[in-house]
């Protein structure tokens, strides 16, 4: 089967890799020059379960609240007129009661094990290297009460299979000895030993190579303008440099994913949520953080790419805007040269800006969504790269109507369980 996967970011190209695994002829469309060239080009790079708490909390509600008209928290919200933000932010509202959020907060970690699985079968299968650090992962706090308050959450994770010790700043050291200088300055640390980090960029465009050699077509610079429709079926992708027939199509276009999709009437309920980060250079005299983590004080990730440090935080609303100044970053730097002070060449940093995006629930959304050949694969939010295997897996396994081996139930678009039995006879040409 011919599938046009529209967006060569994680979601696209991990949906294209899992169905040319599967024997389909994927057909992968961006409108980038390289792939991951968007919001998979500077996240985080943590893979990690123990990071999959829900967004949407009741305590969310309350920070959300102090934050608005200030610059200077890691929660930006500019109040704004974009009627899809309110639609979005009442959803959010809906999410931020103590069981939702437990609910999601399941959903969510069980995606990130699924996920992760998945991960070490596809570097299995293609042997790319992507700067992986495995051994898990630190969250700091500087404060006991707030270390007792994460211990007590991590509670819903450790029920879930997912190992998180309690450790002392002395054994956080032991664990990753860049904290030896500094024990003084925290109270503990959360660790869990199955969390990972690794570059998703570099994997995204490995694969996407690994893919292009064995003749899967990455059509780039190539900007999708409109989706043509007949009944409840999708037709053919018109872009800038002609037109794309498929007998399936999959929007994996990460926040632009609810404006392209409103065009042809798919409500998908993603918002962007920028986020920011500095990336470093390391020289064999820096002394950086070996693990990835999060100053759960300070509220930014920061993980060891080897020949660089990467750092992020904060979550804005600002609607679709891509743009940084140098004030964006200023807080994220006071923080992280106050962490690790000589953890690479500062002078030397980029900056970057990304959007997130993101649901309400901060669950990402599966399946068929109005069309009997259109399918849905976005909405990943923070969590894009932990999960880019399990669902380019789950993807494939839908499209070819198969019960993908993790339940993803609360997760599929809700037109999924009224369209017409799905794979049908295949009458697309090319
Ligand atoms: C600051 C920050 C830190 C993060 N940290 C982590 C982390 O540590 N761990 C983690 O798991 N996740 C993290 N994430 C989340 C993760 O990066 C995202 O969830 C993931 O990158 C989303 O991937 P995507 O493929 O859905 O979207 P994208 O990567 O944005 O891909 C969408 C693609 O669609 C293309 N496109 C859009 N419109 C068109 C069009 N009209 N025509 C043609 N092409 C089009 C774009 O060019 C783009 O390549 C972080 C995100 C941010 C911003």
């Amino acid at each position: 089967m011919r599938v046009a996967v529209l967006g060569a970011g994680l979601a696209g190209t991990m949906t294209a890799y899992e169905l040319f695994r599967d024997g389909h002829e994927p057909i992968v469309i961006d409108r980038r020059s390289q792939p991951a060239s968007e919001t998979s080009y500077g996240n985080a790079g943590m893979i990690a379960p123990g990071h999959a708490f829900s967004w949407a909390s009741p305590a969310a509600l309350k920070t959300l609240l102090r934050s608005i008209g200030r610059n200077d928290t890691a929660l930006r919200f500019k109040l704004q007129a974009d009627p899809h933000f309110w639609r979005w932010a009442l959803r959010f509202v809906r999410n931020c009661t103590t069981n939702r959020a437990a609910y999601n907060t399941v959903r969510k970690v069980g995606l990130c094990l699924y996920s992760q699985s998945q991960l070490h079968r596809v570097v299995e299968e293609t042997g790319v290297a992507y700067g992986a650090v495995s051994g898990g992962a630190l969250y700091l706090h500087r404060d006991p009460a707030a270390l007792e308050r994460g211990d007590r959450n991590a509670d819903i994770m450790r029920r879930l299979g997912v190992e998180v010790r309690r450790v002392t700043p002395v054994e956080a050291a032991r664990i990753d000895p860049v904290y030896l200088p500094i024990i003084d300055r925290f109270a503990g640390a959360l660790y869990v030993p199955g969390d990972e980090s690794g570059d998703a960029r570099l994997f995204t465009r490995q694969i996407a190579d690994w893919l292009t050699a064995r003749g899967v077509q990455f059509r780039m610079n190539e900007s999708i303008q409109r989706i043509e429709t007949s009944g409840k079926h999708v037709g053919r992708i018109v872009t800038d440099k002609g037109e794309v027939q498929a007998d399936a199509y999959v929007l994996a276009l990460g926040c632009y994913a609810a404006t392209v999709g409103r065009t042809i009437g798919v409500d998908l309920p993603i918002y962007p949520v920028k986020g920011y980060s500095v990336t470093i250079p390391i020289a064999g005299r820096n002394n950086p953080p070996h693990l990835s983590g999060v100053d759960e004080h300070n509220l930014f990730a920061f993980a060891n790419y080897g020949e660089h440090v990467r750092l992020t935080a904060i979550a804005e609303f600002a609607g679709y805007d891509w743009s940084h100044k140098p004030s964006d970053f200023a807080g994220l730097l006071t923080a992280a040269r106050e962490l690790f002070p000589d953890a690479g060449d500062y002078d030397q940093a980029e900056f970057w800006a990304g959007l997130r995006p993101m649901t309400p629930s901060a669950l990402p959304i599966f399946g068929r969504a109005r069309y009997d050949n259109l399918w849905v694969n976005a909405g990943h939010g923070h969590m894009g790269w932990t999960w880019a295997c399990g669902s380019g897996r789950i993807t494939a396994d839908l499209i070819a109507g198969k019960e993908p081996a993790h339940d993803v139930s609360s997760m599929l678009h809700t037109a999924q369980r009224t369209l017409a039995p799905w794979p049908r006879s295949s009458n697309a040409s090319s």
